[in-house]
């Protein structure tokens, strides 16, 4: 746990009695906005992220309002790293009843010009680290038979999109995993679902997205813009709750009507 810049005092004692929300990639962008809202929601949240300092801060900001959040260094794209952080969750709380496999990389390259190194570290970090995690996290959440699995996907996992050959088909591979994970886990009172975000006014967008880019997407989503990080968090807060307790192996897409948009113009 990194505890500097957080208040770790707080956090002193295991938090037996309050639910335990892990988000990967918690640090900035959607990852930040899921946070918060799951601590909003009452969870005592692990803002899991390779950047330390980001990480720190957004836990202290819940802290500051009022929340319950620590920050933990975790690389999804290390299977060595997910399991020390999961032996330290482990020893310090003993729970862990929310999983959101959100940490992602993305990239935009031509299907002729994917080169294998990118490739391979986009699975690794958007498939095999949702897959890790999932299976710590499941392991912990079947000895109370209660949890919940939310891993963030993208439309781009639904619909093919110029350049998307590597983001797009882990995104799709993220889909296949949470519908095989939903039917093992169930069992154990384990839900396993996925929101599908379109475009996101986040980091990665503003860093990935070129005008023209921005530009086209806004002329095919319904709702001719970009979603807020806290539109996506709501979804994800859905799925935790005890309305979604029966809801298993889905996806839901959270993009203004992009998926459902054909044709836009008539
Ligand atoms: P972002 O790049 O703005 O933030 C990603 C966060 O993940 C950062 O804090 C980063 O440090 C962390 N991270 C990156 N690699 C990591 C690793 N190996 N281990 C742990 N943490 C790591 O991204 P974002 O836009 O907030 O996207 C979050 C998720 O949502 C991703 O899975 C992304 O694919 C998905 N998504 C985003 C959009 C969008 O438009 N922004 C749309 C659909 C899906």
């Amino acid at each position: 746990m990194n505890s500097p810049a957080t208040n770790s005092s707080s956090f002193s004692e295991p938090t037996s009695q309050q639910r335990v929300a892990l988000v990967t990639g918690g640090a900035v962008g959607l990852g930040a906005a899921i946070s918060k809202r799951l601590a909003r929601d009452g969870f005592t949240v692990l803002v899991a992220d390779i950047d330390d300092k980001a990480a720190d801060a957004t836990a202290a900001e819940i802290i500051a309002a009022q929340g319950q959040a620590s920050s933990l260094h975790m690389d999804v794209g290390s299977a060595e790293s997910i399991a020390e952080a999961f032996a330290e969750i482990t020893e310090r709380y003993g729970r862990c009843d929310v999983l959101v496999n959100n940490a992602g990389i993305s990239n935009i390259t031509a299907f002729l010009d994917v080169d294998l190194d990118r490739w391979n570290r986009t699975m690794q970090i958007n498939v095999t680290g949702t897959l890790l995690c999932s299976q710590h996290a499941a392991r912990l959440m079947r000895t109370r038979s209660w949890g919940r699995i939310i891993n963030i996907s993208s439309i781009s996992g639904i619909r093919a999109g110029a350049g998307r050959t590597s983001y797009g088909t882990s995104k799709a591979a993220a889909i296949g995993l949470t519908k095989q994970m939903a039917i093992e886990l169930a069992q154990y009172g384990i839900t396993a679902n996925s929101v599908a975000p379109g475009p996101v006014d986040t980091p990665m967008t503003r860093e990935l997205h070129s005008d023209k880019t921005r530009e086209s997407y806004v002329r095919g989503i319904p709702a001719k813009r970009y979603a807020t990080p806290e539109e996506i968090a709501g979804a994800v807060a859905y799925f935790t709750t005890d309305d979604a307790a029966y809801v298993n192996g889905h996806v839901l897409p959270v993009d203004g009507g992009f998926v459902a948009a054909g044709l836009l113009e008539i």
